[in-house]
């Protein structure tokens, strides 16, 4: 059982990382940035609703934002464990997922904060937009998601620090070396990978 929070600005490779946390340690990876994209793509309204929000690079509101995770939250595979990436984003999103935690009697086990210069995730974001062709990767917006993040998002990291859960990782440098860091830094803290083995 292994609850997880990934932080970290735009370009730092939360998803890349999350993917594979979520493997490692047998739970799902549940971002609300793909959440809020895969309701776009089929035109729901909760994709209508967002829509304009992400593509200028703002949070989307949280009454949007809070149920559809606590919904989500409440699904049969995130009773074992999850791994969140992209929320909570704001100082009140964390009171309410404290709020769904506490009343579920449970409690994160690590908070991973993936550090990247604001340059060097230009650039790779630079390099999505051009793959993926993101709607939201267009220089100016990316500069404002990196300004939305300082502002609404960086401030998590004290509070979670201040709770002893935070492990800070480099995310500079190959992908398999960023997840190694992670892993040796969740085994110092007593957090060890799924037992595949007996699964
Ligand atoms: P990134 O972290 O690279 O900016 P995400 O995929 O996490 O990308 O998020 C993309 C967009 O989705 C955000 O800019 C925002 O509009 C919206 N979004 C995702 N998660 C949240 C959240 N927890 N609260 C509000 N808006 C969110």
């Amino acid at each position: 059982m292994t609850r997880l929070l990934l932080i970290g600005p735009p370009g730092a490779g939360k998803g890349t990382q999350a993917a594979r946390l979520a493997e490692i340690y047998g739970i799902p990876a549940i971002s609300t940035g793909d959440i809020f994209r895969s309701n776009v793509k089929n035109g729901t309204e909760l994709g209508t609703k967002a829509k304009a929000f992400m593509d200028a690079g703002d949070n989307v509101p949280d009454s949007l934002t809070n149920e559809l995770i606590r919904d989500r939250l409440e699904d049969a595979d995130a009773q074992d464990g999850f791994l969140l990436d992209g929320y909570p984003r704001t100082t009140d999103q964390v009171r309410e997922l404290d709020s769904f935690l506490a009343s579920h009697g449970a409690a994160l086990d690590a908070v991973v904060e993936l550090e990247a210069d604001p340059e060097v995730v230009v650039a790779r974001l630079r390099k999505r937009a051009l793959e993926q062709g993101r709607s939201d990767d267009t220089e100016a917006v990316v500069r404002h998601r990196l300004e939305v993040y300082s502002e609404q998002t960086a401030p998590l990291v004290k509070i979670y620090a201040s709770r002893d859960v935070l492990v800070t990782i480099d995310a500079l440098g190959e992908i398999d070396a960023v997840t190694e860091r992670i892993t040796e830094a969740l085994v110092e803290r007593g957090i060890a990978a799924a037992d595949t083995t007996s699964r």
